[in-house]
């Protein structure tokens, strides 16, 4: 079960160097104060009381690199949870950081104050694609932190981005292959999108850069999240969170707020696609799955059924949602007989 975030968000002081697709102000802002840290996990308690029984409950400093600012303040925030942890109120801290800013003496430092999870922004496992972006960091760097983190006995966390400069579906699909290696807790994988402010407007004004379409990240997607599925890697998000900030500052890009359901949709297109051309029935069929995924075959707007409706010259498709099928299955049934697929086990 996920657990439940009190999230910090700290600006991005810890930062070497602008990245080209992030817009966050990189200079001017203060850190937090350590009492206000401390007055926004106890409103964070007020506000949602913490079930025991429920689930894991983590204080997480996210939105800069939390390693790569100061020694002192990183101390100083980690100390502001401290009695929370005593208190049994709050089981763990998580943060997310670089990957070149994890070495022994910081990670020592992470586990005596109670740090749990690290989230590493890999964001590719190509030098050429890092380099592009600016980074100012390399593959090495990823393996070698995720490597001591594992060591360590951290949970790892590893953030990964499509589409910048230089990125190419194999490439995106290499990336993968080596992150599996490293074993990661989960991933989170997200679009580059041209956000206002960024180094990469910049370059998308001047016609140098131009984002993935929608329908084109969808199919990289599809892909990548059946091969973290068929590892057994936990894919903790997919695309950015919707916010009122994000939608202020898209420019352009596959930005889609529900982007995680259109590739589960398209991955069922997929397997009924699959289903319909082994069977090779043109008059009436039926559809079974998880009655929770019934809406992910149908697709936004009743599309899948429109499509394979119209491709495979079908009189009707029904669909119904069985409980005993397991998620991830799909099962045809025709005047000629049944056959199911699994997405775990289906190839492109
Ligand atoms: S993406 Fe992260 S490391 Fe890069 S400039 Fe933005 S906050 Fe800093």
């Amino acid at each position: 079960m996920n657990p439940r975030i009190i999230p910090i968000f700290l600006p991005n002081l810890g930062c070497r160097q602008r990245c080209l697709f992030c817009n966050q102000k990189v200079t001017g802002e203060e850190l937090p104060s350590s009492s206000s840290v401390r007055d926004f996990i106890e409103a964070s308690l007020r506000g949602s009381p913490l079930d025991k029984n429920d689930r894991e409950n983590q204080v997480a400093f996210y939105g800069g690199s939390f390693t790569a600012i100061h020694r002192e303040d990183q101390i100083r925030y980690l100390k502001e949870v401290q009695p929370f942890l005593s208190s049994g109120l709050i089981d763990s801290i998580r943060i997310s950081t670089r990957p070149d800013a994890l070495g022994q003496e910081t990670l020592s430092e992470l586990k005596k104050y109670g740090v749990k999870t690290v989230e590493i922004g890999a964001q590719s496992m190509i030098d050429e694609v890092l380099l592009l972006a600016n980074r100012g960091h390399w593959v090495e760097d990823t393996v070698s932190a995720a490597t001591r983190l594992r060591l360590w006995g951290f949970e790892v966390g590893i953030h990964l981005m499509i589409g910048l400069p230089g990125d190419t579906v194999d490439r995106f699909l290499q990336t993968l292959d080596q992150v599996i290696n490293l074993g990661p807790d989960f991933v989170r994988i997200h679009p580059t999108l041209v956000l206002k402010g960024a180094p990469l407007e910049i370059l998308w004004r001047a016609g140098r850069y131009s984002p993935l379409p929608l329908k084109e990240a969808i199919q990289w997607l599809k892909k990548g999240l059946l091969k973290l599925e068929r590892s057994s890697i936990k894919v903790a998000r997919i695309g950015l969170q919707p916010t009122e900030e994000l939608e202020r500052n898209f420019l352009s890009g596959p930005y889609h707020p529900a982007l995680h359901q259109l590739i589960d949709s398209a991955i069922f297109f997929d397997m009924a696609t699959s289903l319909l051309q082994l069977s090779q029935e043109n008059g009436q069929v039926l559809f079974l799955c998880h009655p929770k995924e019934v809406s992910n075959l149908r697709g936004q707007r009743n599309e899948n059924m429109i499509r394979l409706k119209e491709h495979f010259k079908l009189r009707e498709i029904s669909i119904e949602g069985r409980q005993e099928l397991p998620r991830g299955c799909l099962r045809l049934q025709t005047q000629g007989g049944e056959a199911s697929i699994d997405r775990r086990s289906f190839a492109f």
